[in-house]
Order: C-alpha cells, then sequence, then structure tokens
C-alpha cells in the first residue's frame, strides 16, 4: 500500500481539520465510484433474490451462504407433502432416491465438470478421507509397478480438517504424510509422490493457487491430485474436467448458498471411476442396493461415492438453493467478484489507519491470478475490530489471532456495500487507534459469536 505524507502521520495524532478535509473527499470520490460500479452491475438484480436487507452488510458468504428468499417455501412442502402426505413414496415417486446425483449434476457446471462425476453427500471431511484413501487406491491399482510412491503431499497451510483426515488416511494406508507450502508444491514432487491434497482458495489468507499449473505437474511427476474446492465451487471459474483434475470434494453452504450444513460433494473424474475403490462402500453406492445383497457389487459412475441414506431435508434446500445459479455465468461472478475486492482494498487503503495498533495489512494477493473471493486483513487488534464491525452491522469474521476476513458473494454483494464496509472500518480503526483503547475493546471482544 502507498502511504500519502498525510498518511505518516498516526491517525490520533493527525491534524484534525486536514484529516476530516482528506477522508471525506476520497469518500465522496470512492462512494461516487461504487454507486457507478452498482449502476453498471449486470448481476445486482440477483440480490433480490436472497433473504437480505440493507441494515447489515453480510460479508461472510465465504463460512455461510445468505439464504435464498424462495428456499424456506420448498423446504415446506418437502417436509409438510413430500414427508408428511406421501410418506415413503417419496423416495421413489418424489425422486428422493436420486438426489445425490441429480444434485450432483447441477452442481457439475459451476466447476466446469460434466454431468455425471459429482456426487452430494456427507460432509466435506469424509468426503476428503474418501477422495485421499481412494487416491492412494488408484494409484495402487493403476501404478502397482510403483511400490516406492508413497507420498502424500498436504498443503501445510490447509483447513485444518482436510490436514487431520489426511493425516487419519495416511496412517491406514501406511503412507508417510508430507507437509508441503501450496507455493513449493512444484518443487516438492517427485518419483515418491503418491498423491496431493490442496486447498484452490486458502481459507485464512484468500489466496488462489494455481490448480492448473500444480495439478498438470503432479501429473507429470506420476501423482494424483485432490483439490479441495470450499472456497472457490460458486465464486470462481475450477474447470475440473478442463484441467484433468483426478478427485475434487467442496462444501456447498459457502458460496454455494446450500444452507448450515449442507451436504458436501464429491468429484471423480470419469476416467478414474471403473476403478475408484471408495473406503466408505455402504449399500448407497452399491450397483443393486434393494437387491440386499450380502456381497458388495459397486456401482458405476458417480453414485460409487455415495455412502449412506442421504440427509434429505438439507439435500432438497440445497437443490432448491442451486435455483439462483440458472442462466448466470462463473464468468461474471468471477468478473464482479474482482472488482468487488478490488474496490474493498482501494477504499481500505484510502480510509486505515497507516501505522499504530488500528493499522492493517493485507495478507489476500493483489495479482488476480493469485485471489480467491475474500480478502484478508491482518490487525493487531483484530478481535476488538470484527466485535465492533459486527455490533455496527458489517458483518465479516476473525481467524485468531490477529486476521479479519471478509467475504465477497457476488450474487448478492453490492459495490456500495463495500465502500460501506470500508468506510465503518476506517472508522473502528482510528477508534483503536491506540493500545490503551485496543485493552479496552478487547474485552468485549469475547463474544459469543465466536
Ligand atoms: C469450510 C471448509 C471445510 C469444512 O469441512 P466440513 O466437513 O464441511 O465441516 C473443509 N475444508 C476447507 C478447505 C474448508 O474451507
Amino acid at each position: 500500500m502507498s502511504e500519502s505524507s498525510a498518511g505518516k502521520i498516526p491517525a490520533h495524532t493527525a491534524n484534525a481539520t486536514g484529516t476530516v478535509h482528506t477522508a471525506s473527499a476520497a469518500h465522496t470520490a470512492l462512494a461516487l465510484k461504487a454507486r457507478a460500479l452498482d449502476a453498471a452491475d449486470e448481476l445486482a438484480p440477483l440480490r433480490d433474490l436472497f433473504a437480505l436487507d440493507d441494515a447489515s452488510v453480510y460479508l461472510d458468504g465465504n463460512s455461510l451462504g445468505a439464504l435464498p428468499a424462495h428456499v424456506p417455501a420448498r423446504v415446506q412442502d418437502v417436509i409438510t407433502r413430500q414427508w408428511g402426505e406421501l410418506r415413503i413414496r417419496s423416495w421413489s415417486e418424489g425422486d428422493w432416491w436420486t438426489a445425490p446425483e441429480r444434485i450432483g449434476d447441477r452442481i457439475a457446471p459451476l466447476v466446469g465438470a460434466g454431468p455425471g462425476q459429482i456426487v452430494v453427500g456427507d460432509s466435506t471431511s469424509v468426503n476428503i478421507f474418501k477422495a485421499v484413501v481412494g487416491a492412494v487406491r488408484l494409484l495402487d491399482t493403476e501404478r502397482a509397478d510403483e511400490p516406492a510412491r508413497d507420498e502424500i503431499l498436504v498443503d501445510a497451510t490447509t483447513f485444518p480438517t482436510d490436514g487431520y483426515i489426511a493425516a487419519s488416511a495416511a496412517r491406514m494406508t501406511g503412507r508417510p504424510v508430507v507437509p508441503v507450502d501450496p507455493g513449493r508444491v512444484l518443487g516438492s514432487l517427485g518419483p515418491r509422490t503418491a498423491v496431493v491434497l490442496l486447498n484452490h482458495v486458502d481459507f485464512r489468507t484468500g489466496r488462489l493457487h494455481d490448480l492448473p499449473g500444480i495439478t498438470a505437474a503432479a501429473h507429470k511427476a506420476g501423482a494424483l491430485v485432490v483439490w479441495d474446492l470450499c472456497h472457490s465451487a460458486g465464486a470462481l471459474p475450477v474447470g475440473l474436467d478442463a484441467h484433468g483434475v483426478d478427485l475434487a470434494v467442496g462444501c456447498t453452504y459457502k458460496y454455494l448458498n446450500g444452507g448450515p450444513g449442507s451436504p458436501a460433494f464429491l468429484y471423480v473424474a470419469e476416467r478414474h471411476q471403473s476403478r475408484f475403490d471408495s473406503p466408505l462402500p455402504g449399500w448407497n453406492s452399491h450397483a443393486d442396493p434393494f437387491a440386499m445383497d450380502q456381497a458388495y457389487t459397486a456401482a458405476d459412475g458417480a453414485v460409487r461415492g455415495r455412502v449412506g441414506t442421504p440427509d434429505i431435508l438439507s439435500m432438497l434446500a440445497l437443490e432448491a438453493s442451486l435455483d439462483v445459479w440458472d442462466g448466470v455465468s462463473v464468468a461474471a461472478v468471477r468478473e464482479k467478484s474482482l472488482a468487488l475486492t478490488d474496490l474493498f482494498l482501494e477504499c481500505v487503503e484510502a480510509y486505515a489507519p497507516k501505522a499504530g495498533a488500528g493499522s492493517v495489512v493485507p495478507l489476500t494477493p493483489v495479482a488476480h491470478a493469485e485471489r480467491g473471493s475474500q480478502v484478508a486483513l491482518r490487525c493487531a487488534a483484530a478481535p476488538a475490530v470484527m466485535a465492533a464491525l459486527i455490533a455496527r452491522g458489517i458483518v465479516g469474521d476473525l481467524r485468531r489471532p490477529d486476521v479479519l476476513r471478509f467475504g465477497f458473494t457476488p450474487l448478492y454483494t453490492g459495490f456500495a456495500e463495500v465502500e460501506r464496509a470500508a468506510r465503518v472500518l476506517g472508522e473502528v480503526l482510528a477508534a483503536v487507534g491506540d493500545v490503551a483503547d485496543v485493552v479496552e475493546v478487547s474485552d468485549v471482544a469475547e463474544d459469543p459469536l465466536r
């Protein structure tokens, strides 16, 4: 961030008149810019599809997507008519049984996958387990001549559940886990690399990793790649098929707005499906589940990734929520996402104190090619700042100890909201500009939201 000469003066000792004058000029210019961006925004009408009001600015769609307004009535129908009246007939007549693969096919175009390769069900954590063990088993089958290939490379900065599950999968399969910084994957690949498990976008910093490049390099080294799309599905183009990804998982309650705890998805590339040997071969993945056969025969296709009875209420809420994507291009979503995060970074630069406890350092890369759909700011007073922001209707979240996270959901976040959020952030940061204030406000920060 560049520093203006006025910006070198700590906020709490600045000449009040000069500071106010500079700030208000910047505010006016950026507010006008935001308004112009909103006026030109083709995705703007989509906001009306969501249950949102203007009292607050919701910048936590990377953690829990907002509720599409039509979903409650659809879920009501699932409960009162499908469950209440049709009861067990809904499994067949009501299309309940085939929901996991049907909804997988709805998600597929959003992540660049052709039909028949994605199945919905279970949590992301469970699907990571299926994918990592499944990848090791695929390799055992496809490269049985290479017994030395044993290492599981795992994103050292990963969302913790991925690391925990990979470590357990490694213990079970007798493979060592090698933690590797995503920026150093290329140099870590070798003849021992079996499987690489990476987050497409870092949940903490918002850094976007090079999926095409890393996937190609891993394949060249003879390894298989599992991508975790939790922070990219619904936020940016992924191109699973185009880039030859082997397996992928992702959650549906972040940018896909499926609702709290909505089921995750598992992608197994078509070329691997016939050899995909699920470590959780429940009866739903059987070729003929209702034959109730004592012997297991795996189903063909994406169905092989299923386990047990699907959680229909969550799943059909997710299916309904996906309607908001009808006719929406992921390229347009990406373009707006970058414009939103660009504007936020520009406003933060203009509004935040340049020094002191209330100053912030962006952790999210400036380069578009390396940025997901969130902005993370490091701030010494982060817990107090986020508590104060939420109290003032700007809803982001905190990643302890010192990261402020703001997620930008192009389907419903507007540019004027972004400017407003940054303006309030600037005010809050100015108020914690000296250490005494930080200590005082920190007492408030232990709120139940965390
Ligand atoms: C959100 C997220 C998860 C969540 O896993 P659950 O099993 O759904 O709780 C996992 N991995 C990453 C990278 C995430 O961002």
